[in-house]
């Protein structure tokens, strides 16, 4: 199942490159604590919007797992970045709920802001370690629960760069809607 609608909100599941979301108006960065440039989401989020990115988030840091700090995107096609640090699994406890705070205070951010889309990559499932199918659970879970409850934001993505994590999460999704 790709796609959920629940209010006025629909979470879609996607697969590609989160730095290529151009209808959407803030994307989430699986940030470092620092809020730096490093690899993978970081990374690529960083080459794209270019140095001033960097220059914005560094005043920003540190910031504690499962915390959000928001900034400008620059270069990027986007509004905003909302820069997240994911919990490294087995390391930062309790993870499952330092992961679900991401997505909750992602969202809080859009809702205070009036902000009215997000794309989301799999938080902490790349160099943190987190099981894609135990990172899936949580974070559909948590979205889910919360949209209901939403007033500004009506759209949320969730971009999978592999082949893998998109069935992954297509498959948790339609688990997640017949409970
Ligand atoms: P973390 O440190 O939170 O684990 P990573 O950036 O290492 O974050 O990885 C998180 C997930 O994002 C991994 O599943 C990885 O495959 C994926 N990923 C890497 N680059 C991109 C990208 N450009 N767009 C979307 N997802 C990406």
């Amino acid at each position: 199942m790709e796609k959920l609608t629940i209010g006025n909100a629909t979470l879609e599941i996607t697969q590609g490159d989160i730095t290529q979301q151009n209808d959407i108006n803030a994307i989430v960065n699986a940030a470092n604590a620092y809020l730096r440039t490093g690899g993978g989401v970081a990374g690529a989020i960083h080459r794209a919007a270019g140095e001033e990115l960097e220059k914005e988030s560094t005043h920003l840091a540190p910031i504690k797992p499962g915390q959000a700090v928001i900034t400008g995107a620059y270069n990027l096609p986007n509004k905003y970045v909302i820069h997240c640090l994911g919990p490294v699994y087995k390391r930062d406890m309790p993870h499952d709920k330092l992961l679900a705070s991401c997505y909750k205070n992602a969202i809080s951010i859009c809702e205070e802001k009036g902000i009215e889309s997000i794309a989301f990559p799999a938080i902490s499932t790349g160099v943190f370690g987190y099981p894609v199918e135990e990172a899936a659970k949580v974070a559909l879970k948590e979205i889910i629960s919360l949209m209901m409850t939403l007033r500004h934001l009506k759209y949320i993505r969730m971009v999978l760069f592999s082949d893998h994590d998109f069935k992954v999460h297509k498959e948790k999704l339609k688990e997640l809607s017949k409970q």
